[in-house]
Order: structure tokens, then C-alpha cells, then sequence
């Protein structure tokens, strides 16, 4: 067989068909449902306390942390009321003898360390007044206007949250192992070294990063309509969303606001269907999954998100490398290839290893449109380290890589039109008197994700001319944000995802046109900012004197020992 009909054929078992779509969006609302009437489902579902979205006008001074899997960011955001903001950052490497520590003390000292030092560098002013007012702070009133810092914490490691500042550690994932904070509350642990740093910060808000991602979308999308979505294509995927308060059935053992009758629910969807019923899975799939850290679990995620693309494309190029009948990084292209060498590959090749090949290169191939393919064949030199890969063999890489980024993609839409047709959101539309078709144009071009290349965008929305009835009023905007270089920089994502969604039933193409999609830059810094001042609001007025009564005590209790 010819080496482009085999790499045509690979490219086929990663076809999912409209078809397919429409099956595992059913599939996706079932699991969705079990998950926010039961515990221990596919999907978590988990309700994070968080019970509205910001609309733009939020204003005021908050600091943020991140701790993720290799840094430590720390930042103060000032949000404006105009749905803008301005944010100073700093960020240190976490060393990796605390990923490690013997007690959680160690990694939370650590963090706490820096956010003296970033208060320092960045707040003098307010750490100074601070100082002086704790100190002659004796009225409730001084209590209260002490400047106390309300702090979001965003902790991308398990968590059972029972409070929107409450949550205990389930388990460590990306390397972190420290015994003793299991089942710890991370907010108390971290609140206590600062404490002990008498710093003016009160840990306010626990944070997941698809919640971040949705209140940061929330305050910078334009118009008053609140985001409904947060989704991360990134090393991972995942995504939150404005649920009602009344279909979460399962028992919650927090407190919260019901006035708002929403939560916004953390559906943890990189499991969906762990046992296969609806999603597509090709040999190179189960070829992942069985030799991965976790097999049968994160199902969906092994399908769609950046650990994992490369790795698939990785592994059909082996399979395919195996048939000695298939000519790809063989010599026979190679002889005629314009370098005039002989293709190799080394036995030490990041082809032949697990998990050696970055997923960005499914970027490259797909961007690089040029009859000799030199951009692509110098990446597969560089990444896959083949030595003078031959046009074809880039013909073939480009074949099945993109076959895998638009499957990807439209796995993505998946999760993002069920949630769509979960909460509902489609059932109504205002009509609007019809446009100029100049004003329809621009609308349109509007709706499309503002970070992706002008070119594409005004394509797009010439292309979505002819299916357009009535334009779509700010009202009938669905708005979601996103983030994560997947979707940032794979190109055509958003296009995939949105084909997707056309095949839908109950989307179609004129619900479509209703869906914004953007991208949520420093969606952590400014999501955890925002849900510590939701936080703020939902604090009574006593509840904040007597914490901040308790804490005092505790602080001087601290200095005297
Ligand atoms: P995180 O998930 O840690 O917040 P990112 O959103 O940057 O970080 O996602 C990193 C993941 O995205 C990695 O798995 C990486 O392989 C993948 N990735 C990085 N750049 C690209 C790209 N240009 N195209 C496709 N995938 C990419
Ligand atoms: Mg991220």
C-alpha cells in the first residue's frame, strides 16, 4: 500500500462523524445529571459555593496565589468597575525539595514567604498602615478597618470543597507528596503561616481553574450577559458552568447565598464516559490508555487535551512505522527528497518514546500549508528526530495529525453544546428588527474568538452570512471563555468545536451563531480576585469583625509564645 492511501486510512479511524456528535451529547447530559444528584458518578459535578458571576462593574483591590504543578504565582489585581483590570505579578519556581516536604508546614511557610515578600516589594504603603492600625485597633470599628487583603487561592490538585473558603486535600497529583496535608483544609493551612507572617491577608475563596476561567470571562465580556461557561483546553481539560441551584440534588454540606438559585458546578468532564459507551476509540487510543499511569480513567481527556495529542499521533506513526510494507521515514521517498540524504531515525528517537512527543507539533503541521512542507519536516527532525523526513513522510505526519487535532476539537464541542442544552439557555430569543446587512456583517464578526488571526475570523463570519436570519441581539449572546493553549493555538479549534455544534440537536446552526466564545487571558489571577470578592459580599458584617477579632487574638497570642 501506497504510504498516503495507509496514512488516509489512519486518518479515517479518527473520524467522528456528525453522527457520533449527536450520541454523545445525549450521553454528556445523562452524566452530567447523575453527577449533580449523586456522589461518587463519572463526573464530579462538584458545587464550589460560588453562586453568581461577575458582571464588569465589580471593583477594588484583591490579591491572588496560584499554585499549580511547577510554579508559585502571586498577584494583586485592581479591578476598575469597567470590565477592565490592572495586575502585577510574580512568580518563583516551587523548589523541589518542598514537593516533597515532611509536613505541610514546609510548603505553606514557603508560600506565605512569598506573599510577604511580594506585599513588600508591591504594597509597602498598605503594609505600613496595616501595621499601625493593628496596633491601635481596640473598637469593632478598628477591627474593620484594618486593610486586610482578601486573597483568592487557586489550587489545581483534588480537592473536597465544603466552603467557598473551605476545602480539604483528596490527594496529591503532578509530583507533590507530602503525607501529613492530606485531608487538610489548604485555605486553614495556608491562613495560618500568614498569620504567623502577621500579614494584612485573609484567605477568602478557594479556587479551581475552570472557575477562574469563567469569572474572569464573566468580567471582561462585553455586554451585561453573564458567562456560562469556563472551559481549559490545556495540559488538561475541563470545565465549570452556571448551574440551577435546584437540580443540584445531591447533599451539600457548605453554606451559601441561595438568593441568586444558581451555583456554579466544577463538572470535572475529563472523565466523561470512562467506560466507553459513546466515545470513539481507535487502537492508538487503547494503546495510550493501557500504557498510561491511569488507565480507564480520564477518558475524554485522553481524547482531547495537550498531555495527550501527541502521544496519539506519536503512537499511529509507530504502528505505522512497524509495517514494513508502508514506506514512512523510509529511505524510498528520501532518495528523491531535496536534502539528498537517507532518512534515519535513532533507537533513541523522541518517536520511540512514551510520551516524547509534545502535542504542539500537532499545531505546526496543521499551520504549515506550503507545497515543500519545510516547516513541518523541520519540526519532525526536531521532535520526533527522524533525520531528512522526505515531503511525503510530512504529508502523512500532517494526514493523521490533523485527523486527531479536528477529532479532538470536536470532542470538545461536545462537552460545550451539552452544557449548552442542559442549562437551557437557547429557550429564549429576542426578535430583532432586521439590520443593514453592513451591521449583520460586523455583528457576526463579533461572535468569533478574539485572539484568533483577523483572516480567520473574517472568513468565518462571511462564511455564517448565508445561514443568517435575524442577527443575534446582545440579550440571545451565550457567552463562554476558554483557555489553555489548545484552543489558543491549534488552528481552526474554535472552528472544529463550532461544526460541531451545528450538528446538534437543539443547537443547529442558528444557535451557533449565538454562542460567543473567548479566550480568558490571566483568567487564575483575575478568577481567583473575583471570587474573593464574592466571598467579601457574602460575608455578614459581624462575621467579619469577629474573624477578624479571632484572628488578632491569635496573632498576639502568637507573638507572646
Ligand atoms: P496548563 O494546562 O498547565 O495551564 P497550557 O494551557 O499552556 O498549560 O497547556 C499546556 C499543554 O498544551 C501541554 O500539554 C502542551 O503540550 C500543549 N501545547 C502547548 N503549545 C501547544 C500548541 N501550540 N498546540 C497544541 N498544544 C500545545
Ligand atoms: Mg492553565
Amino acid at each position: 500500500m501506497s504510504l498516503l492511501a495507509e496514512s488516509k486510512r489512519v486518518a479515517a479511524e479518527f473520524e467522528y462523524v456528525d453522527d457520533d456528535v449527536r450520541k454523545a451529547v445525549v450521553e454528556f447530559i445523562d452524566e452530567m445529571n447523575e453527577g449533580l444528584e449523586k456522589n461518587a458518578t463519572l463526573m464530579s459535578q462538584i458545587p464550589t459555593y460560588v453562586t453568581a458571576v461577575p458582571n464588569g462593574t465589580e471593583k477594588g483591590l484583591y490579591l491572588a496565589v496560584d499554585l499549580g504543578g511547577t510554579n508559585f504565582r502571586v498577584c494583586s489585581i485592581q479591578l476598575h468597575g469597567d470590565t477592565t483590570f490592572s495586575l502585577t505579578q510574580s512568580k518563583v519556581a516551587i523548589p523541589k525539595e518542598l514537593m516533597e516536604a515532611k509536613t505541610a508546614t514546609e510548603l505553606f511557610s514557603f508560600l506565605a514567604k512569598q506573599i510577604e515578600i511580594f506585599l513588600k516589594t508591591h504594597h509597602e504603603d498598605h503594609f505600613e498602615k496595616h501595621i499601625k492600625r493593628r496596633m491601635t485597633a481596640s473598637t469593632p470599628e478598628g477591627y474593620r478597618n484594618l486593610e486586610y487583603f482578601k486573597l483568592g487561592f487557586t489550587f489545581s490538585f483534588p480537592v473536597h470543597q465544603v466552603g467557598i473558603n473551605r476545602g480539604t486535600l483528596i490527594r496529591w497529583t503532578k509530583g507533590f507528596n507530602i503525607a501529613d496535608a492530606v485531608g487538610q483544609d489548604v485555605c486553614v493551612m495556608l491562613q495560618r503561616e500568614i498569620d504567623l507572617l502577621k500579614l494584612p491577608v485573609t484567605v477568602a475563596a478557594l479556587v479551581n481553574d475552570t472557575v477562574g476561567t469563567l469569572m474572569a470571562r464573566s468580567y471582561t465580556s462585553p455586554g451585561k450577559t453573564g458567562t456560562l461557561l469556563g472551559a481549559i483546553f490545556g495540559t488538561g481539560t475541563n470545565g465549570a458552568y452556571v448551574e440551577k441551584l435546584s437540580k443540584i440534588t445531591k447533599p451539600m454540606d457548605g453554606h451559601f447565598d441561595e438568593s441568586t438559585g444558581d451555583m456554579v458546578v466544577n463538572t470535572e468532564w475529563g472523565s466523561f464516559d470512562n467506560n466507553l459507551k459513546v466515545l470513539p476509540n481507535t487502537p492508538y487510543d487503547a494503546i495510550l490508555d493501557k500504557d498510561s499511569v491511569n488507565p480507564g480513567i480520564q477518558m475524554f481527556e485522553k481524547r482531547i487535551s495537550g498531555m495527550f495529542l501527541g502521544e496519539i499521533l506519536r503512537i499511529a506513526l509507530v504502528e505505522m512505522v512497524k509495517k514494513p510494507e508502508i514506506p514512512l521515514f523510509s529511505d524510498v521517498n528520501s532518495s528523491s527528497n531535496d536534502y539528498h540524504s537517507t532518512t534515519t531515525i535513532a533507537e533513541s528517537a523522541a518517536l520511540y518514546k512514551q510520551w516524547g512527543v509534545d502535542s504542539s507539533i500537532l499545531s505546526i503541521a496543521e499551520a504549515d500549508n506550503s507545497v515543500g512542507l519545510r516547516v513541518l519536516r523541520q519540526e519532525i527532525e526536531k521532535s520526533l528526530g527522524v533525520s531528512a523526513p522526505s515531503i511525503e513522510d510530512a504529508q502523512a505526519v500532517k494526514e493523521i495529525a490533523h485527523a486527531i487535532g479536528k477529532r479532538a476539537a470536536r470532542l470538545a464541542g461536545v462537552a460545550i453544546g451539552a452544557i449548552v442544552l442542559q442549562t437551557g439557555r437557547l429557550g429564549s430569543l429576542t426578535v430583532q428588527p432586521p439590520k443593514p446587512s453592513s451591521e449583520i456583517v460586523s455583528d457576526i464578526k463579533s461572535l468569533h474568538l478574539q485572539d484568533a488571526a483577523a483572516a480567520t475570523v473574517n472568513k468565518l463570519a462571511d462564511a455564517a452570512l448565508p445561514l443568517t436570519g435575524a442577527p443575534v441581539s446582545e440579550d440571545d449572546v451565550i457567552d463562554i471563555g476558554v483557555d489553555g493553549s489548545l484552543v489558543e493555538f491549534y488552528p481552526g479549534f474554535e472552528d472544529y468545536m463550532r461544526e460541531a455544534l451545528r450538528a446538534m440537536e437543539g443547537i443547529g446552526a442558528a444557535g451557533e451563531r449565538r454562542i460567543r466564545i473567548g479566550i480568558a487571558k490571566d483568567g487564575s489571577g483575575v478568577g481567583a480576585a473575583l471570587i474573593a470578592l464574592v466571598a467579601a459580599r457574602m460575608e455578614k458584617p459581624e462575621d467579619h469583625v469577629n474573624e477578624l477579632r479571632k484572628k488578632l487574638v491569635e496573632v498576639e497570642d502568637a507573638i507572646e509564645e
